[in-house]
């Protein structure tokens, strides 16, 4: 175990936002952090934060408390049924690496979700999902740590009350669990998602679908759209896509025929881009002293270089109001705010 304090989290959070942590905690296994987490030196400790890559967050202040970053690597086929193959991600993988070890082994089912940063670990937190496909579409089960005790847990996909950016881990088990590692079922015969027109043109554009076809062309899309945080500070969409009922839709359509919006499967409500709306207030592309507003992305909010975690959350404030204030419609953030 490696143990750090006053640990700098500037490059550890894709904002790249200047922030302290009292303690840092790099743990190589599950049972290593058990074993941590039943010694009296853990019972000390009052505040912890699991942090994976760190490119979901905003850190408005130094973090009180310890930092718990699973190192857990592995990649590992831990079972077969019929064309159906199990896979279990040690939480410290690279998630887009595992995404990539999938479609070099023939394995069906995330190569929609290319490209997305971040450790397998966190995955199932927010349930990630990208062009059409989600987290929960593959997910067997998780398994790991309760902080309070160190004892073990394995829940389910149905257990996990997955939904649109959303799982237990985000809501009742929020600050309670380490996820060690992620089992995935995976397919040697998949059906291909290629709702998104985007995607699909792209696939054919390189002769076809194909596991590697679909994750060249959605690696190809995300890198020419979105900010790269390596050299532009930013944790993804900063809002969640709001769902509203289809008449609030329609009272909407009044004012602003243009608003984009797709229907979800139940036929009662819409998704309406939460990008387009920003736009309407001119923020895209808008720069407020060191925080900004992507160009390319309204939904993106970005670090221009030295921008504190508040300066961010201040712009997001301000976006959020002007949207209440046109649309009636509350957003919602996807990144975790400290
Ligand atoms: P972190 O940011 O470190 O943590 C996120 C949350 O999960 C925190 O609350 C943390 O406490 C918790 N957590 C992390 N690891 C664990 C663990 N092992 N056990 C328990 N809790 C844990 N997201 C999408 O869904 N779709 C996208 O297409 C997408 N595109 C992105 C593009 C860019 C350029 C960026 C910067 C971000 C994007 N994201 C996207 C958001 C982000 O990549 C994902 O949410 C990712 O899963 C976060 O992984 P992480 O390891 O960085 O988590
Ligand atoms: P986009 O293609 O410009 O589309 C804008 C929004 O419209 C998306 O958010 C998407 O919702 C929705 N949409 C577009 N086509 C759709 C369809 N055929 N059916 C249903 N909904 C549709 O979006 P983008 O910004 O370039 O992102 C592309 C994909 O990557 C999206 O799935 C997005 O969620 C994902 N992404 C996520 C993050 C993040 O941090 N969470 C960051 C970058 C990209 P959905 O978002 O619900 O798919």
């Amino acid at each position: 175990m490696h143990h750090v304090t006053h640990f700098s989290l500037k490059n550890f959070n894709t904002f790249h936002i200047e922030a302290f942590a009292d303690q840092f905690f790099r743990f190589n296994s599950a049972m290593e952090l058990q074993k941590w987490l039943k010694s009296e030196e853990s019972q000390e400790q009052h505040e912890f934060l699991v942090m994976g890559g760190g490119s979901n967050l905003l850190f408005t202040g130094d973090f009180y408390g310890t930092i718990l970053h699973p190192a857990i690597t592995g990649i590992e086929i831990i079972g077969e049924e019929g064309d159906e193959v199990l896979v279990r991600l040690g939480a410290g993988e690279e998630w887009d690496h595992c995404v990539a070890w999938a479609v070099e082994n023939g394995l069906g089912g995330i190569e929609n979700l290319s490209l997305i940063p971040g450790m397998a670990g966190a995955a199932p937190v927010q349930n990630i999902g990208a062009y059409g496909v989600e987290l929960k579409d593959v997910f067997e089960y998780a398994e790991g740590l309760f902080l309070a005790d160190g004892g073990f847990f394995r829940l389910y996909n149905h257990e996990c009350n997955f939904d649109y950016r959303y799982s237990i881990f985000k809501g009742p088990l929020k600050y309670q669990t380490v996820i060690t590692s992620v089992v995935l079922r995976l397919q040697k015969k998949p059906a291909f998602q290629l709702g998104y027109g985007t995607v699909s043109l792209a696939v054919e554009e390189r002769g076809g679908v194909s596991l590697k076809n679909i994750r060249d062309a959605v690696v190809e899309i995300r890198a020419s759209k979105l900010p790269d945080p390596d050299k532009l500070g930013n944790a993804g969409s900063f809002f969640k896509n709001p769902v509203i009922h289809v008449q609030e839709h329609r009272a909407l359509l009044q004012k602003w025929p243009q608003i984009p919006g797709y229907p979800l499967p139940d036929g009662e409500r819409i998704k309406v881009p939460a990008g387009w709306l920003i736009e309407q207030g001119g923020w895209k592309g808008l720069v407020r002293g060191r925080a900004g507003v992507h160009h390319n992305q309204a939904l993106v909010l970005v670090n221009h270089g030295g921008a504190t975690g508040s300066e961010v959350l201040a712009l997001a404030q301000a976006i959020e109001s002007d949207v209440w204030q046109k649309f009636g419609i509350r957003l919602e953030r996807e990144v975790n705010v400290y």
